[in-house]
């Protein structure tokens, strides 16, 4: 990309936010007969700006049947109706605040765009030679100086083809893509589709014809695996039509390129045709503004910290720059391209991999780019509490199944939030599937947290703030953590078959209550010696930690919050005589039965079970 303003003087770069609505206050206003308004306007306050009597706007408004006082607020459409009237156009603006810089429009001046390079994606059927394909174009025209032996590093590349660069994002599939979407980040210019000639339109060439669409891409069909002595392009060009994709040899607009990615064939044609396609989009960004782009890829380095592959979509990057991503904000300690090579800035268009973020983003947020780290941290701190709040929005204040059962039948409640730990990740992940296979049109689990691990703390205060129900998979809570949840009025629900788990959140997603044997659990031992006696087994030696311990109940041993053995105790000791029921503060002796294996440290866990509705 030619840049003739690459030597700007990086402080006297455009901000990010200009659209006018920023200073809201000053923006109601009549401008060459047009009428600005930001914000609903009282009777009074529009009758001023107009330079008209209140009482000819209430008197307007009473000929069409509207009562209005004069301190009563206008809606936008009489705001508008009432400018006409008065011989005046309106507008109104949105008032979008630097915090919500995704949504700002940003407005560049006519002179300060320059072409931009096109962002490609490469999509297709599975096998159909994508990973090829990104090879061949990576290899390909390679300059020595630009790899020097050294393997790419980020998902994101670029290459020159005649004085114009390419920028290629190498998606791992469709689900990266609309995962992306769904976050509101669009980056792609261009989807290249590869379909292979021996194989045709397939059910992912179809979908991947579809996320295309739904980004507004356009799309250019690369057929693939030419070499192939069935390839038939032909049949893939009339396939592609029934999917509305008409290419130039069939009177549309839509660039089609024969190629052999393994052969190398055709793969020039391929770059000219990006280059063409790209042209008649007329990219093109304000290098000369702090830069805005969206966040590719990012991890947690075990050296360097969070890392992260952005994509520059406006302005200029500049290693140092302070930056908002997402919720957080960091200054650019080291900026690379995909060859590690170091860069002092990033154009729009530009991939990079940086470092020097607080926290690890996620792949599609997006960042800005801000004059000081004041600014910086400032914009960061009011975007987190924003989603904090919308957090809280998301509390349905159902935080028990009693809640849930009532919510339901009384119609109210779609989504139940759901906080799941278990015993290993395998679990965590089986569950977590098998809840969300619940959803139906009227409910939706929404499992908000799933992990491998004992309750915790702060389980109980993501559930006590979004609103959810904890549920424990072969796991059980301690007798503090049990607290602090009746504190926070959180249920946990505690389950050692997935079977079971599932067929309650069923039913109480039918709104059904069950008559259920529930637990009632007496109290908690802590193991503190093991003595093992012959023909007798371990017996533990605890101290009783919560409430009581009786001779007659069930009884489980849990090692790290997860649950080791379940049974009954045998025999309880105080000293040397049998007692019926040891309390919090005592020492005993358990022996469980058929079972040896205690270990200091263990909990033991007494409960009995009743019969409740
Ligand atoms: P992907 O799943 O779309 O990424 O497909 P790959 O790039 O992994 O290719 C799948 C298979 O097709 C591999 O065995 C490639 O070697 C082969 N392949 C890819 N492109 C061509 C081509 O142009 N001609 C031939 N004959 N085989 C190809």
């Amino acid at each position: 990309m030619k840049n003739k303003n690459k030597n700007f003087d990086s402080k006297e770069r455009a901000t990010n936010i200009q659209t006018k609505g920023n200073n809201a206050k000053s923006l109601n206003k009549v401008n060459n007969g047009v009428f600005v308004f930001t914000k609903s306007l009282t009777v009074g306050e529009l009758a001023k700006e107009l330079n008209v009597n209140a009482s000819d706007i209430i008197k307007k408004l009473f000929l069409q049947k509207k009562l209005v006082t004069i301190n009563q607020y206008l809606d936008d459409d009489t705001i508008g109706e009432l400018c006409l009237e008065f011989g005046y156009d309106f507008k109104k603006e949105e008032i979008i605040n630097a915090e919500d810089f995704e949504k700002a429009t940003i407005e560049d001046k006519e002179e300060d765009l320059e072409e931009r390079p096109p962002v490609v994606t490469v999509m297709g059927h599975v096998d159909h030679g994508k990973t090829t394909l990104i090879d061949a174009i990576r290899n390909s025209n390679l300059v020595a100086a630009e790899v020097g032996g050294i393997s790419q590093e980020i998902g994101a590349y670029q290459k020159t083809i005649n004085g114009h660069k390419i920028t290629f994002i190498d998606t791992p599939g469709h689900e990266a893509f609309s995962a992306m979407r769904s976050r509101g980040a669009s980056v792609t210019d261009i989807v290249v589709l590869i379909v292979a000639a021996d194989d045709g339109v397939m059910p992912q060439t179809i979908e991947a014809i579809d996320h295309a669409k739904a980004a507004n891409a356009p799309i250019i069909v690369a057929i693939n695996k030419m070499d192939v002595p069935g390839a038939n392009p032909d049949r893939v060009l009339n396939q592609l039509l029934e999917h509305n994709i008409v290419t130039e040899s069939y009177g549309g607009d839509v660039l089609s390129v024969e190629i052999s990615a393994k052969k190398k064939q055709g793969i020039d044609e391929l770059l000219d045709a990006i280059l063409l396609q790209a042209e008649m989009l007329e990219l093109k960004a304000n290098p000369k503004r702090y830069a805005i782009g969206t966040v590719l890829e990012a991890e947690l380095d075990k050296g360097e910290g969070p890392k992260a592959t952005l994509l520059v979509q406006n302005g200029t990057l500049f290693n140092g720059d302070y930056v908002v991503v997402g919720t957080t904000y960091g200054k650019i300690r080291r900026m690379t391209n995909e060859y590690r090579q170091i860069m002092k800035e990033a154009l729009p268009g530009t991939p990079c991999s940086v470092i020097g973020l607080s926290e690890v983003p996620l792949a599609g947020d997006r960042f800005m780019a801000f004059p000081t780290e004041k600014d910086a941290k400032d914009i960061a701190e009011k975007r987190r509490l924003k989603k904090v709040n919308e957090e809280r929005a998301q509390n349905n204040g159902v935080t028990s199944l009693d809640d849930l059962y009532s919510k339901i039948n009384e119609g109210q409640l779609t989504q139940i939030n759901i906080v799941l730990k278990t015993d290993s990740t395998g679990s965590a992940e089986a569950v977590k599937a098998s809840l969300e296979k619940l959803n139906n049109d009227q409910v939706k689990v929404n499992v908000i947290r799933s992990a491998a691990g004992a309750i915790t703390e702060s389980d109980i205060l993501l559930a006590s703030a979004s609103g959810a129900i904890i549920y424990g998979f072969n796991v059980r809570p301690s007798a503090i953590i049990r607290k602090k949840a009746e504190e926070e009025k959180i249920e946990i629900r505690l389950h050692r078959i997935i079977y079971a788990l599932i067929e309650e959140m069923q039913d109480a997603i039918k709104g059904k209550m069950k008559k259920e044997q529930v637990e009632n659990v007496l109290g908690q031992a802590e193991v503190r010696n093991v003595f093992k006696v012959s023909k007798v087994g371990a017996i533990a030696g605890c101290m009783v930690i919560d409430g009581l311990i009786r001779n007659t109940s069930s009884c489980r041993v849990l090692r790290d919050g997860a649950i080791i053995y379940e049974g009954r105790i045998d025999s309880l000791k105080r000293f040397k005589d049998d007692a019926k029921e040891v309390k919090q503060g005592f020492e005993c002796g358990i022996k469980i039965e058929n079972f040896n294996d205690v270990h200091e440290g263990d909990i033991i866990e007494a409960y009995e079970k009743v019969e409740k509705e």
